[in-house]
């Protein structure tokens, strides 16, 4: 067992943060304070080869692993924080499974815009009634001679305020089975965006709204029966939360010990008194062990998918580790931390979300406990028999 990086990996890595450094590393700041998405970082990372890392080069990509994927979000979180929102963007996020799923027609008319930069795509998921509940969505597709006539809304969807083209989960029949998904592009009739509201990370999302919206049948990407695929592409997303949640604890931390080691109180610098010491000791045990469960999910998946247990293991050993010692880097900063003039702060609202988005760590740990016992446990309230 070799727990270093291939000559390659190191390489890859220093390449990504020598670009982020440069060309990122001057605005990050400002750019973690803008809720919108930051199309120019996109640009500027397509030419550098960081989107669709893990797509075949048939496909616009790169050919390269998810682990390539999960070494980029590191290295680029290391110096902008919200910068590493665009690698999720072009790696991890809807366009992943998209582009797992997609025919040729639906990846020749968007994949390379997406590719480029130029558009975002967004993932509606979520409704009002149906969050950790998620097979409970009730967004209708009903067949319509060669269209689908969508009904319903969806909320809390990422990047929604500037996408073009969306992933949105339907219902095409009753059950689990009957759940697949589409794509529909802003401005098709039937299909309005709400005004924007805002996370606590001051990330912007709308509502979305399909009234009687008629898309045609090629816009289907997964018919019934698509759930369980859809799933299976979104442990990759998982992943892109995870590694952005340990990236943003490590941001903290690094700040943290950089401060500790200059700051002076009582004569003396915070990083002499065993009281922080013993802080950034256990921050740093938090770190290096979720950073291990990351990388094992990433590697096994190598070019493929990610298996559901190893993803929800990470994801929430991540989701704490990143937000328990971006907490603990604001507070061994004092005022300074829990201030706009570094990005600790951005660090430890953003990774609080994380922890929610994605499913949540306890719905992750529903899932853990099933592979613990070999036994599925339906969260379902159970309907009495007749009697
Ligand atoms: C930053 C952020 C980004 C997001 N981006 C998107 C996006 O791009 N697209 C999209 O569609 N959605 C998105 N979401 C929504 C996200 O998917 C939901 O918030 C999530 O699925 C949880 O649903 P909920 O918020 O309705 O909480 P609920 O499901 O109402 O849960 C409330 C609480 O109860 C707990 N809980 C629920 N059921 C159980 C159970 N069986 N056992 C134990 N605990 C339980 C939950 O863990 C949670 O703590 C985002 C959310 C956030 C915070």
């Amino acid at each position: 067992m070799n727990f270093d990086f291939t000559a390659e990996q190191k390489q890859f890595a220093e390449t990504v943060r020598r670009f982020t450094r440069e060309q990122l590393a001057p605005g990050a700041l400002k750019r973690a304070h803008d809720p919108r998405f930051p199309f120019d970082v996109a640009e500027l990372m397509a030419k550098q080869g960081l989107m669709g890392i893990t797509l075949p080069e048939s496909d616009g990509g790169q050919g390269g692993t998810l682990m390539d994927a999960v070494i980029a979000i590191e290295q680029v979180a290391a110096e902008c924080p919200r910068s590493a929102d665009v690698v999720q963007f072009g790696n991890f996020g809807p366009i992943r499974t998209f582009a797992e799923y997609g025919t040729e027609t639906q990846k020749s008319r968007w994949l390379s815009e997406l590719l480029a930069g130029r558009m975002v795509m967004s993932l509606g998921m979520t409704e009002r009634d149906a969050g950790s509940a998620l097979t409970d969505l009730k967004t209708s597709a009903r067949a319509d001679g060669t269209h689908y006539v969508l009904n319903n809304s969806k909320v809390f969807s990422t990047f929604s305020p500037d996408a073009q083209i969306f992933l949105v989960y339907v219902r095409f029949g009753p059950g689990p089975s009957g759940i697949g998904s589409v794509l529909i592009e802003r401005g098709t009739p039937g299909f309005s965006i709400g005004s924007p509201s805002a996370f606590v990370s001051d990330e912007e999302w709308c509502e979305l709204h399909f009234k009687d919206c008629r898309i045609p049948g090629e816009n289907v990407l997964l018919g019934p029966g698509g759930f369980k695929k859809q799933m299976a592409g979104f442990n990759v997303e998982r992943l892109g939360n995870t590694a952005r949640s340990l990236a943003c604890g490590r941001y903290a931390f690094n700040a943290a010990r950089d401060y500790a080691a200059k700051r002076e109180q009582f004569g003396r610098p915070l990083c002499e008194f065993q009281g922080l010491q013993w802080k950034f000791a256990d921050m740093a045990i938090k770190l290096d062990g979720a950073q291990l469960l990351l990388y094992r999910a990433a590697a096994n998946a190598d070019r493929g998918l990610p298996s559901a247990y190893e993803t929800a293991v990470a994801k929430a050993a991540c989701n704490q580790a990143g937000f328990e010692v971006a907490s603990e880097a604001v507070q061994i900063m004092g005022a300074l931390g829990y201030s706009r003039e570094t990005l600790v702060e951005y660090c430890m609202r953003r990774t609080r979300g994380w922890m929610i988005a994605g499913g949540s760590i306890e719905m992750l740990k529903n899932r853990i406990a099933e592979h613990v016992f070999d036994r599925r446990f339906d969260q379902r309230k159970r309907v009495a028999a007749a009697e």
